[in-house]
């Protein structure tokens, strides 16, 4: 690529963040969010991020990539100039999302920073009321990013820095003609830093197009992949969905991703997990938003052990806490297959990655052995044994309350109707999602009925709600 090569840090180098010459509001704060260390790719980007020198950095999600641009872009910012300094394109809403909520988090100990995002499948008015009430970091996808360009409503003039977080990803979705329209409007002199978990040749053209002499870093092999464990199993075509089943019976994952190759699978699987009496639901592409996000929610709540979902249906979902990935099916890709299990063992959590292999695909588990410069460790399945403690359940359950942002619903209401009136203690309420007209709340399996029973007898922001209760 004619840039310059700089491999992972070892743990020679120190990994305390208090090396960075960070603001020391910044440091507290990392303190109080529990980052003591900073994570592989964090030591080996911050240095260079900081020096404000164009940087390409290979990096997964979960391996705390983030923080490793946030920190960067946060430093540089000016809290008094009311102008966009920073924008950080993403290749979907929920990872746009998610990016802004962990900045947001990142900068809770500086003055007053808006993190404002754009992305698609909202109204346009909004965000421009939102850019227009004064914006310092823009977290957006390149298409409506480029739209609020078009018509004016965002500037990029002030720019110092541009962030391309999963740029892999951003080009396997066409983004690349709305990449470089937007890149084209920012400063030439600004800092551009580049993360991807795989180099495909259009990274590079990318790289040489927009960036100056950027510095590139890899985490050595080993480190943040090393605590996923992966196991193989050999299957038949008809027994396929009765290993899953075995699988989830015997390791018990409280919430498991699971790949299909196509939406017919997931479907397929999904019906015959929930014969089975698991709770599984599928993520497939011709879903309407709405139910996405209901999905989503019910996953991430952990009110649903199992996920099943094609590759493109799951790109930019960060479910914290993923204890297990099964492959299904295996991917005749291994970039795929590698993108997939890295969703579980996340941040110094170990995770387990199981794959189903017909031997039709032992052609594909070959190339991903190679891909990944490792053999595949096999286990037999006969050794899968159920543990006997009942069906695997979700600990929580999902309560829809129909009532959201246009109700003016706000997480803190239901809480409180749930703890102040309803009696129940902070520890029994999980996740609290308000979204436009509903708001889904995980209440743990025990309680699920009396807290909707209260719900639904007394009242949240003053008003008699409808509760009902999602998928039991
Ligand atoms: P990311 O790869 O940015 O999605 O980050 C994955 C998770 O790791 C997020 O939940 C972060 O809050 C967390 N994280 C990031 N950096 C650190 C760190 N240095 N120490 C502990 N957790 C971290």
């Amino acid at each position: 690529m004619g840039i310059h090569d700089n491999p992972a840090m070892t743990n020679t180098t120190t990994r305390s963040f208090d090396t960075l010459g960070l603001n020391p509001a910044t440091l507290d704060n990392l303190r109080q969010l529990g980052y003591l260390t900073m994570t592989p790719i964090q030591a080996a980007s911050l240095p260079t991020a900081l020096a404000g020198k164009d940087l390409i950095a290979q990096a997964q999600t979960g391996s705390g990539k983030t923080a490793a641009f946030g920190l960067a872009l946060l430093e540089r910012l000016n809290p008094r100039r009311f102008a966009v300094q920073a924008l950080v394109l993403c290749p979907t809403r929920e990872l746009a999302d998610q990016v802004a909520v962990e900045v947001r988090r990142l900068a809770r100990a500086l003055d007053n920073i808006k993190v404002v995002t754009l992305c698609g499948g909202v109204a346009l008015r909004g965000q421009r009321a939102s850019l227009e009430n004064g914006a310092h970091i823009v977290v957006g996808t390149p298409g409506r990013v480029m739209d609020h360009l078009a018509r004016g409503y965002l500037a990029l003039d002030a720019l110092t820095t541009l962030v391309l977080d999963e740029a892999d990803r951003m080009l396997d979705m066409g983004f690349l003609d709305d990449i470089v329209t937007v890149t084209k409007q920012c400063p030439p002199e600004r800092q551009t830093l580049l993360f991807s978990a795989t180099y495909p040749e259009g990274i590079e053209k990318l790289a040489k197009q927009f960036m100056r002499s950027p510095e590139q870093v890899t985490v050595a092999d080993g480190t943040a992949k090393s605590l996923i464990e992966q196991r193989f199993y050999e299957v038949t075509r008809p027994t396929r969905f009765e290993v899953v089943a075995r699988l989830l019976n015997h390791f018990r994952p409280v919430s498991t991703l699971a790949f299909c190759n196509t939406k017919q699978q997931c479907k397929d699987l999904v019906t015959y997990l929930q014969q089975q009496g698991f709770s599984a639901l599928a993520l497939y592409g011709e879903l309407e938003q709405r139910e996405r996000d209901q999905v989503l929610a019910q996953f991430a709540n952990r009110s649903t052990s199992v996920l099943v979902a094609t590759d493109v249906a799951s790109r930019g979902i960060d479910i914290k806490e993923l204890s297990a990935v099964i492959n299904v099916d295996i991917t005749p890709d291994p970039e795929v297959h590698v993108h997939r299990i890295g969703r579980t063992g996340r941040a110094g959590e170990s995770g387990l990655a199981l794959s189903l292999a017909a031997m039709y695909e032992m052609g594909a588990v070959g190339k991903i052995e190679q891909y990944q410069k490792l053999p595949s460790t096999w286990y037999k399945v006969d050794e899968l044994t159920p543990t006997g403690k009942g069906p695997l359940l979700p600990p929580m359950v999902t309560l829809q309350i129909l009532g959201g942002r246009k109700e003016k619903i706000r997480p803190g209401d239901v809480l409180g109707a749930l703890t102040a009136d309803a009696g129940f203690s902070r520890e029994q309420i999980g996740k609290i999602v308000v979204t436009e007209f509903t708001t889904f709340v995980a209440v743990q399996r025990d309680i699920a009925r009396l807290a909707m029973d209260k719900l639904n007898a007394g009242k949240v922001k003053g008003k008699s709600v409808r509760v009902r209760l999602l998928g039991t």
